[in-house]
C-alpha cells in the first residue's frame, strides 16, 4: 500500500534527477520553481495531492521512507523557515494537523513525525511528514529509513483526501 521497493532502473532515474537538480542549483535557481515553470524535473504530483489550502499544497512523496510520507510545499517561494511569514507557518500547521489526523485515521499510523531541512544550496520551503507505524523503529532513525517508490492507490488516496 502506497509504497514498494525501487527497481534498479528507478534508482538510476532518481540519481539522474538528482544530478539535474544539482545543475539547476548551480545556476542559482530554485529547482521547485524551475519545475513549476518548465517541468521535466520532478514527476507530476497532481494525482498524489491529498490536501491544499491557500498557502500550501500537500502530496505524497515520490520516494517515501514509509507509507504516506507527505510533502507540505509552500505555494510561494521562500528559501527556508527563516523567510517564512507567520501566516504561511499557520497554514503549514493547519495542513500538518489535518494530514496527520487523516494518516492516523486511514492508515493507522502510531505517530507522524515532521521535519524541514531545505538544505544544500537553493531550495524551496517544504516540510516532510513521516508516519511511524507499528514495528517501525522509534525515534530519529526513521528520518533515514530506506526510500521506496510511491504506489498510486486511488482508493487510499481518496480516503486521505476525504
Ligand atoms: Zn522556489
Amino acid at each position: 500500500m502506497l509504497i514498494r521497493e525501487m527497481t534498479e532502473e528507478e534508482k538510476q532515474k532518481k540519481k539522474e534527477v538528482g544530478a539535474k537538480v544539482k545543475e539547476i542549483k548551480n545556476k542559482n535557481l530554485c529547482p521547485s520553481c524551475y519545475n513549476q515553470e518548465f517541468g521535466g524535473l520532478y514527476t507530476d504530483y497532481t494525482d498524489r495531492i491529498i490536501y491544499e489550502n491557500e498557502k500550501v499544497i500537500c502530496f505524497l512523496e515520490e520516494y517515501p521512507r514509509t507509507p504516506a510520507h507527505t510533502i507540505i510545499l509552500a505555494k510561494e517561494h521562500y528559501e527556508d523557515i527563516s523567510e517564512m511569514p507567520v501566516e504561511v507557518g499557520t497554514a503549514v500547521m493547519e495542513a500538518a494537523t489535518h494530514v496527520t489526523n487523516k494518516i492516523k485515521e486511514v492508515l493507522g499510523a502510531e505517530k507522524v513525525y515532521m521535519c524541514t531541512m531545505c538544505d544544500d544550496g537553493r531550495n524551496h520551503l517544504h516540510f516532510q511528514l513521516i508516519p511511524r507505524y507499528e514495528g517501525n523503529v522509534i525515534g530519529s532513525k526513521l528520518f533515514v529509513n530506506e526510500r521506496g517508490i510511491v504506489v498510486i492507490d486511488k482508493e487510499i488516496i481518496e480516503k486521505l483526501r476525504g
